[in-house]
């Protein structure tokens, strides 16, 4: 057993007698007494102001959506580290990560019985094409695992469509990920989704899928949610139900990108690091302003803000934008590659990828110890109601970093809503609120500058 741990269990032990109350307010007293006025003005300072939303909104606007692969990430990226030296922030620059390229090329979806439909539609990135006249079969409407299973002999030479109801993201994102290995091993020749989603307004919903080397790969795509609905309605009464489905899409060779990183660098200890941002990446569609535009630009603008404040905290925090977290997560892989030699030095590692609402909070990933000390740094962010920090939690651009042993939190909002624009065309800035990203940017400047000035890094596990 290490020491750390014994430590814990010593605190645990003790936290467990007559005197835990006390122990604990005292405990906690020193960090919240000693950074609370600096907390006030971070949170004052993000709150006066909406520059974030303000450039997340250039940002989108000029650019667009940000496939991996794509021109229009590039170009966002070459602007970002302009901006970036612009703001006067230390050691701007772009680190090579090579990311998948695929394209979508046109597509659509068309039901030709019982009568004709154009269905909106998205192909899932990664898909085949179709041959270039598409594919028209019947449908075969199945809503989970053991019923394509059950009535696989039905499934030969048909296009099955997964109507499965939401459930929550990880539940129902299965049937995105795996239905076309499902629907191929059964025969099927091509498959529709009902698009992941607990609300629709006849917007499809893109997003990654797979394949498995020992099943035919076959094209795979989204529809929405009222014309499952309404091709299950149809089937169920007996109605014969065919789809003719088309799609280009192409998967070229990888493609040159980048992970965008910055610093404000530590006055004391600089080799030390607090690491922080999002996935600059996003899907083709929209503009990727929740996903994840927003988490970006909040974890940019809460290092300029400490920077504008003049508060240096004594590690360094870095800003990292991620690259192909949507089809790959190359940009967190290759940044664990890239700092393998500091990552005993990264003190914790901070993400924002749920949508940009009103914070709550973090979920924290680490060792009990630092979990105490993170919470007492919560306590600070109380006053905007964004101190509530729980566990687990992480993030798939720091997984990779907390996996070799790194804390890690990620930034929690009310993200009742957030699945609604989720890969759609619907992710644009009109669905973000100035303030609640205001307070985005404060929870993550706050916890970012105490974690980095705190004077004994964060306990391991
Ligand atoms: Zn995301």
């Amino acid at each position: 057993m290490k020491l750390p741990l014994l430590r814990v269990s010593v605190a645990v032990a003790l936290a467990g007698t007559a005197v835990p109350a006390v122990t604990a307010r005292a405990q906690q007293a020193p960090i919240a007494a000693r950074y609370r006025a600096a907390a006030d003005r971070i949170i004052d300072a993000a709150l006066a102001d909406s520059g974030a939303y303000r450039r997340l909104a250039e940002l989108t606007d000029r650019f667009g959506p940000r496939l991996s692969g794509s021109e229009s990430l590039e170009r966002a990226l070459d602007w970002i580290l302009e901006q970036m030296q612009q703001d006067g922030l230390e050691q701007v620059r772009g680190e090579p990560v090579m990311v998948p390229h695929w394209v979508r090329g046109e597509e659509s979806a068309e039901m030709v019985e019982p009568r004709p439909r154009r269905l909106p539609m998205l192909g899932l990135g990664g898909s085949v094409a179709t041959p270039p006249g598409g594919i028209t079969a019947e449908v075969m409407v199945v809503g989970s695992w053991e019923e394509l299973l059950r009535r696989a002999d039905e499934a030969r030479g048909k296009i099955v469509l997964f109507n499965v109801p939401w459930v929550d993201y990880g539940t129902t994102v299965q049937y995105r990920s795996r239905g076309a290995i499902a629907a191929a091993r059964a025969g099927a020749v091509a498959a529709l989704l009902r698009s992941v989603t607990p609300q629709s307004l006849q917007s499809p919903h893109t997003g990654a899928m797979n394949y498995a080397p020992d099943t035919p790969q076959i094209p795979f795509a989204a529809v929405t949610v009222e014309d499952a609905e309404m091709m299950q309605r149809m089937v169920d009464r007996g109605q014969r139900v065919v789809v003719r489905l088309t799609m280009s899409a192409r998967t070229l060779p990888d493609a040159p990108s980048r992970n965008v990183v910055a610093e404000l660098r530590g006055s004391e200890r600089p080799d030390e690091v607090v690491v922080l941002g999002g996935h600059i990446d996003s899907w083709d569609v929209g503009q990727g302003a929740m996903d994840d535009g927003g988490g970006v630009v909040a974890a940019w603008e809460a290092v300029n803000l400490l920077r504008r404040l003049g508060l240096r905290p004594r590690r360094t925090v870095r800003v990292v934008l991620w690259v192909n977290e949507e089809n790959g997560g190359r940009g967190g892989d290759g940044y664990l590659e890239a700092h393998e030699a500091e990552v005993g030095r990264h003190v914790l590692a901070m993400e924002s990828d749920a949508g940009v609402f009103k914070p709550l909070g973090f979920g924290f990933g680490g060792s009990d110890s630092a979990y105490a000390i993170v919470s007492q740094v919560g306590t600070l962010l109380d006053r905007i109601g964004a101190g509530k920090i729980t566990r687990p939690g992480g993030g798939a651009d720091i997984g990779p970093l907390m996996r070799s042993g790194v804390p890690g939190v990620g930034l929690n909002v009310e993200g009742s809503r957030y699945f609604w624009y989720h890969h759609t065309d619907a992710d644009t800035m009109d669905k973000l609120d100035p303030s609640e990203m205001a307070q985005c940017v404060a929870a993550m400047a706050v916890m970012a500058y105490v974690v980095a000035d705190l004077p004994e890094p964060l306990p391991r596990e």
